[in-house]
């Protein structure tokens, strides 16, 4: 059998991808391993919630979604834009104050000093003026040194560690200060949202408009070899397709494996526990971050079904709330659950915590790359081979929905300029 494309994987890049060829009429397939495609974008049901496979939300501001995905498609519910930061007891709140009553209780909260507010505000100014190739331009350096620069250590400590934390998985902040600020002006220029059908709604947006039966599910690619100036794909199947242009839209580990190079693959993983809880644990839809110096277990806590009434799929239920971890720990779902808690029983008082019931746990050892300062000028091309292999994923990009999408993008325009 032979296309003229061939997409391997059916993750936001993929699927960005394959958008782009369907409209553009370009024939191709797209194969993926799995049972269905959205990669790390996959929401699972039992008639009572939806859970998503990872705590994970999607940004309004990303640009290159946005192109492809008309945000009220998604019947989005929005988290308010801030956080409410425990110290350990009763959190308080940091708004980023889009209106007066949130900017006085703001200014008001005693969590932060008035110079870190105003050094905030100066700070999203200064983003707003850029744009994100002159962002990724610029020198880069780890988070914490950027940040210490701007801001106090309380304001570190307080803030930057935990909702950082949230973010990129990891609180040592020594990701890319490029990347960080590219994500806070993400937050701070849109709404941060929950689709109707869960995170995969995203991937059913984006998989509208792609044409119809050119997605090939359960089909495992092994080894690409070139022969007789065409592309082979060889199968787990032990089947063979030829192409002329072949786009590797796996995750880095796999892209890794298929062209025999050694690409940096450092990721950091997360865990969700999910809980039904009596009633909603909070009055409004925040976000709820450990702020202690010396945390636990427990990163974030978010009142899912209090965001997205669209999570509660059978009526006269409960809420439904994540319980987000750094990592992937040893103990059993049932330890870490009592755990847990135990932990989130101070920060929520009004609420009676013990009687959350616990429902489900994802471990997810790979959710996001490492992106270590300067990770861009070390990532590999897009044009992997003048004859035709392509390389499309968060691994050419950066690790979120929109850079996944645009590097999907990117690889079909390239692949219809050679065709
Ligand atoms: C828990 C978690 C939280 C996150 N939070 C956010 C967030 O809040 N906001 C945000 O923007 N991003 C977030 N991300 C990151 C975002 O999900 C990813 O950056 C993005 O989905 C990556 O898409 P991708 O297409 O590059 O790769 P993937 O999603 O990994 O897709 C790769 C696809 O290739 C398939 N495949 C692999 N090997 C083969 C093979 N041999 N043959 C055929 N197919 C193969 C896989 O099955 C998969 O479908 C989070 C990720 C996780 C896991």
């Amino acid at each position: 059998m032979q296309r003229e494309v061939l997409i391997i994987g059916g993750g936001m890049a993929g699927l960005a991808c394959a958008r782009t060829l369907s409209e553009e009429g370009v024939p191709f397939q797209l194969l993926e391993a799995s049972d269905r495609v959205g990669g790390r974008l996959k929401t699972d049901t039992d008639g009572v919630f939806r859970y998503d496979r990872g705590f994970q939300v999607h940004f309004t501001a990303y640009p290159n979604a946005a192109r492809l995905i008309d945000t009220e498609d998604l019947n989005p519910g929005a988290f308010l834009p801030g956080a409410l930061i425990t110290q350990g007891g009763a959190p308080l709140l940091v708004d980023q104050g889009r209106t007066p009553k949130k900017l006085i209780q703001t200014a008001l909260s005693p969590l932060l000093g008035i110079a870190d507010k105003l050094a905030v505000l100066r700070w999203t100014a200064s983003l707003k003026g850029k744009n994100t190739t002159n962002l990724f331009a610029q020198v880069d350096r780890s988070a914490l040194e950027d940040l210490s620069e701007r801001f106090s250590q309380d304001f570190i400590d307080r803030f930057a560690i935990p909702f950082f934390a949230g973010v990129f998985l990891d609180r040592s902040l020594e990701v890319s200060a490029n990347r960080l600020q590219w994500v806070w002006k993400m937050l701070s220029e849109g709404d941060t949202i929950l689709p109707e059908d869960g995170i995969e709604g995203v991937t059913k947006a984006l998989a509208k408009g792609i044409t119809q039966g050119s997605i090939r599910p359960h089909a495992q690619v092994d080894t690409i070899t070139r022969a007789g100036g065409k592309w082979q794909v060889h199968l787990r199947s032990s089947e063979t397709i030829e192409a002329e242009v072949v786009v590797i839209a796996t995750d880095v580990v796999t892209a890794s494996r298929l062209t025999k190079d050694s690409f940096d693959t450092e990721m950091f993983g997360s865990t969700c526990l999910y809980f039904e809880a009596p009633e909603e644990p909070l009055a409004e839809p925040y976000l709820v971050l450990n702020g202690m110096k010396r945390p636990g277990l427990v990163n974030h806590v978010a009142p899912l079904t209090k965001v997205q009434p669209g999570y509660r799929l059978a009526a006269g239920r409960g809420a439904l709330v994540s319980v987000n971890m750094l990592g992937v720990p040893d103990e059993s779902d049932e330890a870490l659950a009592e755990f847990a808690k135990e932990e989130i029983a101070p920060w929520l008082p009004k609420t009676q915590v013990a009687e959350w019931q616990f429902l489900r746990s994802y471990r997810i050892p790979n959710a996001q790359l490492a992106h270590r300062p300067g990770y861009a000028k070390r990532q590999p091309k897009m044009v992997y081979d003048d004859a035709g292999l392509l390389l499309a994923g968060e691994y050419v990009q950066n690790s979120s929905i929109d850079g996944a999408i645009e590097s999907g993008v990117r690889a079909a325009k390239r692949a219809l300029e050679r065709l």
